[in-house]
């Protein structure tokens, strides 16, 4: 039963395709919804025109879809709003709360090149409070309508994650509310849609923080509630550097086309920055939806760790036990196919499984299992078993010829090592099985040589033994 009527939103600009953290936002905003059996809204925040990017507005919606956070209202367009922004602009004016600007770019360009050689932060020196006219400079009397910061006071506010947090008006800059086309800026769309659509809490990533204070200044200045704020903590790699936005390879698209299951990098995502304080990691959606609560999100930066990403990932594969529709087994079979035409990759993909932790290292692994599919190219001296002499590894691997031959195939594991181990008897193992391995894979690393047999069909066994046996 809702206790209170939670409205949250998903407020992504399309200025690329979805990335991570913008899964992570999303994510935590419906956990919110959900869990207070609120509202999730998607509002696409699409007036910065020069940045927008093609396909991306329609990659994130398609992968919120994919991912099953289903918005209830929306999406809700910016671009569409336009008059509606206008009008508050009016409003606000008239309130004494912001004011138009007839400053041209060059007398701004000059202002901030001043700023920047005394070495201060840029603020608009308010020429334009006192005189609002269309100077000789301004270009057809075209204006921009700017915020007007009270130069005394300052805004106090409780975020959910961080705190008390307090910033002195006098170091806010008059920003740009509504520019000149008309189209207004991030800082005042933002606080016109959050009021429209009856937002109770923002929820975004911690980089919105330094924005927080004009919006709050705004919220005042039209005698609206504030919302409550909940920003989400930095998103940080290895080297605990912030993870880029820009960075091709965090866009989660890309993560699933290289064989990472929904299930799982959604429950990775989650546990960016919200803990579950509990020892266990894996949660599916409708878990989450249950365990999830906003003082459970860390302050501190959340490290992005793809061995974490692939472990869990592991821990869904098993869950799910996909097989062949497994996206990392399509993945898998994809690239080999690629190299080595159709295919089949039945009995290679448990020993995959097996020594490849996941997706992200698929691409440097899978050369290892090459040789399953073309014949091995290798050193003779790598069939030399510790300080054994070419002829001893000639006959031994002569011996596994003869043996291998009367095997009917396909053969086991286990009945090809114990037919093995009866033939070695007191023996040295290593003798046989070393070269032998060597010659099924060439490689100094690689699954055991009865492992490799259950795969290998007969011809192919045999001729490798061969193979070996003539470079001796
Ligand atoms: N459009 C902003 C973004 O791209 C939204 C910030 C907010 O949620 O207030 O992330």
């Amino acid at each position: 039963m809702a206790k209170e009527s939670v409205r949250v939103r998903f407020a992504p600009s399309p200025t690329g395709f979805l990335h991570v953290g913008g899964l992570r936002t999303a994510l935590f905003n419906f956990l919110f919804a959900r869990h207070e059996g609120g509202k999730f809204i998607l509002r696409i925040e699409d007036t910065d025109r020069s940045r927008e990017v093609a396909g991306a507005e329609e990659n994130i919606i398609q992968t919120l879809k994919d991912f099953k956070l289903d918005f209830d209202e929306g999406p809700v367009k910016q671009s569409q709003r336009l008059p509606i922004y206008k009008k508050y602009a009016d409003e606000l004016i008239a309130k004494g709360a912001a004011y138009k600007c007839y400053c041209s770019a060059e007398r701004i360009e000059q202002l901030k090149a001043e700023a920047a050689a005394s070495k201060i932060p840029f603020k608009y020196d308010k020429k334009c409070l006192t005189s609002p006219q269309p100077s000789p400079e301004s270009e057809r009397g075209q204006y921009v309508v700017r915020q007007n910061i009270p130069e005394e006071g300052s805004v106090e506010f409780e975020d959910l994650v961080h705190g008390k947090i307090k910033v002195e008006n006098r170091t806010l800059d008059d920003g740009i509310l509504l520019k000149s086309d008309g189209y207004p800026v991030y800082n005042f769309a933002n606080v016109v849609d959050d009021h429209e659509m009856g937002i109770t809490h923002a929820i975004r990533g911690e980089e919105f923080i330094p924005s927080t204070p004009k919006h709050i200044l705004l919220y005042r200045a039209f005698g609206w509630s504030v919302p409550r704020f909940a920003h989400l903590p930095l998103l940080l790699d290895k080297n605990r550097k912030k993870l880029s936005k820009r960075f091709g390879d965090v866009a989660v698209r890309e993560y699933v086309e290289k064989g990472y299951l929904k299930e799982a990098l959604l429950n990775f995502v989650a546990l960016l920055g919200w803990n579950p304080k509990t020892t266990r990691e894996i949660f599916s959606l409708e878990e989450l939806v249950s365990e999830f609560s906003l003082e459970k999100v860390n302050r501190a930066g959340a490290v992005f760790d793809i061995e974490k990403l692939d472990f869990i990932n592991r821990q869904w594969q098993k869950k799910l036990d996909l097989g062949e529709k497994d996206p990392m087994f399509q993945r898998t079979k994809r690239l080999l196919e690629e190299k080595f035409g159709n295919l089949t990759l039945e009995g290679v993909w448990p020993l995959i499984l097996e020594r490849v932790k996941g997706p992200s290292e698929l691409e440097t692994r899978l050369p290892e299992f090459h040789f399953f599919f073309e014949e091995p190219e290798y050193d003779a001296k790598l069939l030399i078993w510790k300080d054994t002499k070419s002829q001893e590894i000639k006959e031994s691997l002569q011996k596994s010829f003869e043996l291998v031959s009367n095997f009917q195939f396909p053969i086991s594991k286990q009945d090809a090592e114990n037919r093995f181990f009866e033939m070695i008897g007191d023996s040295d193992k290593g003798l046989f099985l070393w070269p032998l391995r060597v010659a099924f894979s060439g490689l100094r690393n690689s699954p055991g040589p009865f492992e490799i047999m259950e795969i290998l069909d007969k011809d192919t066994a045999l001729r490798r033994i061969q193979a070996a046996i003539e470079k001796l």
